[in-house]
C-alpha cells in the first residue's frame, strides 16, 4: 500500500499550534497523561490487591488498554511524523472497541459474580476477526491527509462505530435489566455499580461518538475535536469510582489499602521535590527523607497487614467456635430429651424395687433370716442410690427445657429443714458421724416455697455433708434476719479448694478429693438445688477454709419472694 507519507510534519504542528484558541499541545496533555496515569494506578491497585479475582483483573486490563488508549491518542493527535500518525490511528479504533467490550464483560462478572460462558466468549472475540484481518490494508486506513494532518480512515471505521454502539446498548440493557430485577439485598451495590460504568462508558466512547456525529453534521466547526478532550477529564473521576466499589463490595481490606494509599501518596511527595530543589545539601537530605519514608512505610504496610491477617484468623476460629457452640446446644437438646424419656422409663421399675424390697424386709413376705436381711439392705441402698440418680437426671432434664413448675406455699422452714435432718439421722449414726441441728428460737415467719424443691435441696447439702466427711460431724442450722432466712450445713469433712468451689454448682462437677472418698456421685445435686433455690429469689454457695478444712453449704431465702411479687405485679 503506498501512503502519501510525510516524514517530518512541521507545516502541520505550525498549523494546528496556530489555529486552535488555546494552546492545543498543552490540551491534550493534560487531558490524556494524568487520567492515563490515574486510571492505570487505580487498575494496578486493584489487581495488586486480589490477583486471583476475576472482577479485578478485568478492572485492570481495562485500564491498562485505556492508559493505552489514551498514549496513542496523544501520538495520533501530536506526532509531527506521519508514519507515526498513521500506525496509532490504524491500532487506535481496535483498543477502543476492546475496552468497551471488556466493560461490558467486566460488568457481568462483577454484579453476577462469575465468568461468562466460552459460548459468549467466542462469540464476542469472533466480532474481532475482521480487524485482525483488516488492520493493515487501506480498509483501516486509507491514507494521510496533509491538509488536516490526520490519517483518512477506510471502511472499517463504520464497523467501529457498529460495535462500539452495540457493545454500549448490550451493557445499558443487562444493567437497566438488572437494576429492574434486583431485590432489595444488594440493590444499592448494583444501581451505584451501574451509574459507575454508564458514567465510564459515556465519558470515554459515548463523547468520543458524540465528536465524531458533530464533526459529520458540522465539519466546520473547530471545537468537536474538543468535546472527546473534555470526556476524557471525568475518566479518573469514574475509573476512581469503580475501583472504590471494587474494593468496598469485593471485601477488599480498607486499613491495609489506607496505609498503602498512605504511603504511595507521601513517597510520591517527596520523590517530586527533586524536580525544584537545586542545591546538593538540599537533594542529599531529601533523598534521606525518601528512604527512611519508603522504609518505615513499608514496615507500616506490613504490621497493618499482619494485623489483618491475624483478625483474619480469629474470625475464623470464632466462626468455628460459634458453630460449635451451636452444634453443642442442639446436642444438649437432644441429650436432655434422650434422658427424660430414659429416666421416665427407668424409675417406675426402681419404684416398684424399692416397694417390695421394704414389704420384704418388713417381713411381709414371712421371717427373713439375718444374713439375707443384710444383703437385701444392701440392694436397697444401691436401688436408693439409682432412684436418687434418675430424679436427678429427671431434674436436669426438666430444668433445661424449662419444664420444672413450682407450686408455692407458706411454709415453715424450721419444720421442714428438722423433717429432712430427721430423715438422715440413721445415715449419719452409720458413718459414725453427729448430726446436731440448731434452730431459732423465735419461730420464723412462714415463707413462700416449693416445699417439695426445697427439702430436695437442703436433702442433698446434707446428704454430700455425710457423704463428703470421714470423721466428726455435720451440724445444720436455721438463722435469719429482717429479709432473708438462710440453712447452714456445716461439716468438718474434706473441704473444698478455692478453685474448685465456684464450678461444684456446675452439671456433672464434681472436685478431684471427693471421687476419692465416695464413688457414689454425679456431679448433679448442687445443680439442680441452685436452679431450686434461684426459682425462689435465692441464693446458694460454699464457703470452707480449704482442704481437709470442713465446708459450710448456705442457702438463702428471702421472706418476700421477688419473683412472685413480680408476677403478682404484672397479674
Ligand atoms: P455429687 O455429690 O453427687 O457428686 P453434688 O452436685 O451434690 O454431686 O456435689 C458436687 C460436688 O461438690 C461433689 O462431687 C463434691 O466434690 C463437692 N461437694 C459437695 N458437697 C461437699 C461437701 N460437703 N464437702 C466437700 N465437697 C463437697
Amino acid at each position: 500500500m503506498e501512503f502519501n507519507l510525510v516524514t517530518y510534519l512541521q507545516s502541520c504542528t505550525m498549523i494546528l499550534q496556530a489555529n486552535k484558541d488555546l494552546n492545543y499541545l498543552n490540551f491534550i496533555y493534560y487531558s490524556h497523561i494524568p487520567t492515563a496515569l490515574v486510571s492505570f494506578l487505580f487498575g494496578f491497585f486493584i489487581f495488586f490487591h486480589s490477583r486471583r479475582n476475576r472482577a479485578s483483573q478485568l478492572f485492570f486490563l481495562i485500564s491498562v488498554l485505556f492508559s493505552f488508549w489514551s498514549l496513542f491518542d496523544i501520538f495520533l493527535w501530536t506526532s509531527v511524523d506521519s508514519r507515526a500518525t498513521i500506525f496509532f490511528w490504524s491500532i487506535i479504533n481496535l483498543t477502543e472497541n476492546l475496552v468497551t467490550v471488556l466493560t461490558a464483560y467486566f460488568a457481568f462478572v462483577f454484579i453476577e459474580k462469575k465468568d461468562i460462558s466460552f459460548k459468549v466468549k467466542i462469540l464476542f472475540s469472533s466480532l474481532f476477526l475482521p480487524y485482525v484481518v483488516l488492520l493493515p490494508t487501506a480498509f483501516n486506513i486509507a491514507g494521510f491527509n496533509t491538509v488536516s494532518c490526520e490519517a483518512e480512515q477506510g471502511v472499517m471505521v463504520n464497523y467501529f462505530y457498529v460495535l462500539e454502539i452495540l457493545f454500549f446498548t448490550v451493557t445499558l440493557a443487562y444493567l437497566i435489566k438488572k437494576v429492574v430485577q434486583v431485590k432489595r439485598g444488594n440493590r444499592e451495590q448494583i444501581v451505584l455499580f451501574s451509574i459507575g460504568i454508564l458514567l465510564f462508558l459515556v465519558s470515554f466512547s459515548g463523547v468520543n461518538i458524540a465528536g465524531s456525529l458533530a464533526a459529520i453534521v458540522n465539519p466546520e466547526n473547530p471545537d468537536n475535536w474538543k468535546i472527546l478532550q473534555y470526556g476524557l477529564f471525568g475518566m479518573p473521576v469514574f475509573t476512581g469510582f469503580l475501583a472504590y466499589l471494587i474494593v468496598r463490595y469485593e471485601a477488599f481490606n480498607i486499613k491495609l489499602l489506607a496505609a498503602q494509599a498512605l504511603v504511595v501518596a507521601l513517597v510520591a511527595l517527596i520523590a517530586s521535590q527533586f524536580f525544584f530543589i537545586q542545591n546538593t545539601t538540599n537533594k542529599v537530605l531529601t533523598g534521606l527523607t525518601l528512604v527512611a519514608s519508603a522504609f518505615f512505610g513499608w514496615i507500616l504496610i506490613n504490621s497493618v497487614r499482619k494485623e489483618i491477617v491475624r483478625k483474619d484468623q480469629l474470625q475464623k476460629i470464632s466462626n468455628s467456635l460459634a458453630m460449635a457452640n451451636e452444634r453443642l446446644k442442639e446436642l444438649d437438646n437432644t441429650k436432655s430429651e434422650f434422658i427424660s424419656i430414659a429416666s421416665h422409663q427407668l424409675r417406675t421399675p426402681l419404684t416398684a424395687i424399692k416397694g417390695y424390697l421394704s414389704l420384704v424386709l418388713e417381713g411381709s413376705y414371712g421371717p427373713v433370716s439375718a444374713e439375707v436381711h443384710d444383703v437385701l439392705e444392701k440392694i436397697n441402698a444401691a436401688n436408693g442410690n439409682l432412684i436418687k440418680l434418675v430424679e436427678d437426671l429427671l431434674n436436669v432434664s426438666r430444668i433445661e427445657t424449662g419444664r420444672v413448675q413450682y407450686r408455692f406455699e407458706p411454709v415453715r422452714l424450721e419444720t421442714l429443714v428438722k423433717d429432712v435432718t430427721d430423715m438422715f439421722l440413721p445415715l449419719a449414726k452409720d458413718h459414725g458421724l453427729e448430726l446436731d441441728i440448731h434452730l431459732p428460737r423465735k419461730p420464723l415467719s412462714e415463707l413462700n416455697l416449693d416445699a417439695a424443691r426445697i427439702r430436695e435441696a437442703v436433702a442433698n447439702l446434707i446428704d454430700n455433708a455425710i457423704k463428703y466427711t470421714q470423721k466428726g460431724g455435720v451440724t445444720v442450722s436455721v438463722e435469719s434476719n429482717s429479709s432473708v432466712a438462710r440453712v447452714i450445713v456445716s461439716d468438718t469433712g474434706i473441704g473444698i479448694r478455692e478453685d474448685e468451689r465456684e464450678n461444684l454448682f456446675r452439671k456433672f462437677v464434681r472436685s478431684e478429693e471427693s471421687t476419692k472418698v465416695s464413688v457414689a456421685g454425679t456431679g448433679l445435686g448442687l445443680y439442680v438445688g441452685k436452679n431450686f433455690v434461684e426459682a425462689h429469689g435465692g441464693r446458694i454457695w460454699a464457703e470452707s477454709d480449704g482442704f481437709k478444712k470442713g465446708s459450710r453449704f448456705i442457702i438463702e431465702l428471702p421472706f418476700r419472694n421477688p419473683k412472685l411479687v413480680n408476677d403478682r405485679a404484672m397479674r
